[in-house]
């Protein structure tokens, strides 16, 4: 099958340099986006991570540990970035979506998997692990590891929760882990008229971090994020980064093909 993929942005923030470019750029601040992903063009409709929720609550907490600066750091989703609306837009009632992949277990990419009653969701085995049993405590903390939505998924949405390992999800759709960013993270290939596309998730937030290979500085491992760097570039006709603006200006219909 060859898959089309719309770009949904559905949020913006911004983080400081060394946030972004490891150990780099120390006066800057850079925009962002955050992004979901619709797939279609096979039998299914196929949902890539989730968005934001609550931005103020999650504001209150996140702005002030960013110090003077820090409302920069600011998440704002506006009305017609919600991801209902975003996918009712583009045709698609999230009731009917049939599959949820998730890049991994951050706030910004999982808050609302509750939106998506039938579909079936995909998460890293390694990285849902990393999560429930981590290496060190403070590195799931609770802002950033939403617990209420992994009691969601390990309660209500158990037996529609597939934990999965560098492997195919459907024919030309496949997942492998990444790890970097998170522990949790898992890129996703897709088969597409222009080629394999892969959605990065946060392990590569822009195209800089790819194209310099740079890694992100918001990263549990240097080593896996250059791993991962590396495979993607090998494999990816097409790279889509978790965070990156320049997405839209690359892409300006938010369509592939
Ligand atoms: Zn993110």
């Amino acid at each position: 099958v060859e898959y089309k993929i719309r770009i949904l942005k559905c949020g913006t923030t911004a983080a400081p340099g060394p946030e972004v470019y490891y150990l780099s750029d120390f006066e800057k601040w850079y925009p962002l986006n955050c992004y979901l992903y619709l797939i279609t063009g096979g039998k299914k409709s196929i949902v890539v991570d989730t968005g934001c929720r609550d931005v103020n609550e999650f504001n209150a907490i996140i702005v002030p540990s960013y110090g003077p600066q820090g409302e920069k750091a600011k998440f704002v989703v506006k009305p017609e970035e919600e991801p209902r609306a975003l996918l009712l837009k583009a045709g698609v009632n999230p009731n009917d979506v049939d599959i949820l992949i998730l890049t991994h277990l951050h706030y910004d990419h999982v808050s609302n998997v509750a939106l998506f009653p039938n579909a079936d969701v995909y998460i890293s085995r390694r990285g849902w692990t990393s999560v429930m049993a981590p290496r060190h405590r403070q590195l799931a903390p609770a802002i950033l590891f939403p617990r209420d939505v992994y009691a969601y998924l390990f309660d209500k949405k158990w037996d529609r929760v597939h934990l999965v390992e560098d492997e195919k999800i459907l024919p030309d759709i496949k997942v492998f882990w990444i790890g970097g960013h998170t522990q949790c993270s898992q890129a996703v290939a897709v088969n597409t008229k222009k080629g394999t596309v892969i959605i990065t998730g946060d392990t590569v937030f822009t195209y800089k971090n790819i194209e310099e290979n740079i890694p992100v500085g918001l990263s549990y491992s240097l080593l896996d994020c250059l791993d991962a760097m590396q495979r993607i570039r090998e494999e990816a006709a097409i790279v889509l980064p978790g965070h990156d603006p320049e997405t839209l200006r690359r892409f300006p219909s938010a369509k592939i093909p």
